[in-house]
């Protein structure tokens, strides 16, 4: 029997890969203009710092972590979500010290495990590129943030954008809610899924996730945390909103949208998107928010702090196949075996000079190379013939046009530029 990949696993082969890069180079480049800086923490982590951030109610935890015992005998876990790890750095590094700056913005691209059912778009190694920013409570920042996803979404080319947001208040609105879902669940208790009579217990807030159908039916009617915010908790998220009109970022709000995880407070976001690919209706491809008492949770100084994951492959799967391979500049032609040296001292040069150069090492016949080259898309063939080998020459053709010019071998490593520029100069 031959090997096959995990379940629930991909391999990204190139082709696809290019689509890979051009979406972290993209991040890459609008992270900076918002001044975040890139992170890498281990893929794996204490199974704790996890069970302390996410909650232990969580699905990632309760059903979804791949856990395992090292040779030490401790738990450890394959990371599902990055904003743990990255905390835990955070911590770990003192990175919340005076000497640096406030808030301290990060980013994280990389893989992602969860243990789930596979289907479209939800895989157990997937990928998220995320970003956190810690220290500062300005509703500004949230603002910033959600900003930032729509640059993220909208120069990576995604359409139909759909903003939600919600506020799950502070700790005090919290603890009020929390109440108000206790004594209006506790009625339907016999009814609730097996999941959530657990939940209604340890975390009733998570019953509002719940993916069960009656649940839902259940919650439709819960009251709205919308009703139990604080002044501060409204004045902030008034404030987010005022925000983001100006900023010219449309947004419904919906209050009955928890995040998947524990640890979130005031602002949360989801950026959906619509797409033939995922059916009708909306998925989600980014999801965050505020996380204010988190850092201090995992051993830190109080310190606020907020966030976001793009989910990788949801994002491919709505990009489709856009990205083309990069083009090759030159093919080196051998016309025969006796040219194979010089053309691979020849290719080597034309790299060194910072240009993609390909050859043939098949020992295929010239009218066979050509067509590689053809098929590579090459801008320019160089050809090596017994006379140009006798000369130290080479005939170089321009595909685009036929302009074609045999030149000493020497132009060709010394300034291969300059042979490209006089070639393509329109006469
Ligand atoms: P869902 O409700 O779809 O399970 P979630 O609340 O578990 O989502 P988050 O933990 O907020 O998701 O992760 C942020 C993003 O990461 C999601 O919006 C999604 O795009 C992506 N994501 C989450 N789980 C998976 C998965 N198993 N496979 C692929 N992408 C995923
Ligand atoms: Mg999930």
């Amino acid at each position: 029997m031959a090997y096959q990949r995990p379940k629930g696993t991909a391999d990204i082969l190139p082709g696809d890969s290019e689509s890979w890069q051009h979406v972290e180079r993209v991040a890459n480049d609008i992270f900076n203009r918002y001044r975040y800086h890139e992170i890498r923490t281990p893929i794996f982590e204490s199974a704790d710092v996890f069970a302390r951030s996410s909650g232990e109610t969580s699905d990632i935890v309760s059903k979804e972590m791949y856990t395992f015992k090292d040779k030490g005998d401790r738990m450890m876990a394959l990371r599902p979500e990055g904003t743990a790890g990255v905390v835990r750095a955070y911590v770990e590094n003192k990175l919340y010290g005076p000497e640096f700056g406030k808030p301290y913005k990060v980013w994280y691209k990389g893989p992602m495990f969860r243990y789930e059912r596979p289907q479209s778009g939800r895989q157990r190694q997937f990928h998220q590129i995320g970003v956190e920013a810690f220290g500062s409570s300005s509703p500004a920042l949230d603002a910033e943030t959600i900003a930032m996803a729509r640059d993220l979404l909208t120069t990576m080319g995604v359409a139909n954008l759909k903003f939600v947001i919600n506020t799950l208040g502070d700790p005090d609105s919290r603890a009020a809610f929390h109440q108000a879902l206790i004594d209006y669940l506790t009625p339907f208790k016999d009814e609730l899924s097996d999941d959530s009579k657990v939940r209604l217990e340890k975390n009733p807030l998570r019953i509002l996730d719940s993916k069960d159908h009656h649940d839902q039916e259940i919650v439709a009617n819960a009251p709205s945390i919308l009703d139990y915010l604080t002044d501060a908790a409204r004045t902030h998220f008034e404030a987010v909103q005022q925000n983001l009109t100006t900023l010219g970022i449309e947004y419904e709000v919906d209050s009955t949208m928890v995040r998947g995880l524990d640890y979130y407070n005031h602002t949360i976001f989801e950026v959906m998107s619509s797409s033939p690919v995922f059916g009708s209706g909306y998925t989600t491809v980014l999801a965050g928010g505020r996380y204010n008492g988190l850092v201090e949770q995992l051993g830190g100084p109080d310190t606020p702090g907020v966030g976001f994951a793009m989910g990788v492959e949801r994002l491919m799967l709505l990009l489709g196949d856009q990205v083309e391979p990069a083009q090759l500049d030159t093919y080196i032609v051998a016309i025969d075996q006796s040219a194979q040296e010089t053309a691979l001292q020849l290719a080597t040069a034309i790299r060194g000079q910072g240009y993609s150069a390909d050859m043939d090492f098949m020992d295929r016949k010239a009218k066979a190379q050509f067509k590689s080259a053809n098929k590579e898309g090459a801008r320019l063939t160089i050809t090596l013939g017994s006379q140009e080998l006798a000369d130290h020459t080479a005939s170089v053709k321009v595909m685009a046009t036929g302009q074609q010019e045999v030149v000493p071998q020497s132009d060709l490593t010394s300034d291969f530029a300059a042979v490209v520029a006089r070639l393509t100069a329109t006469k």
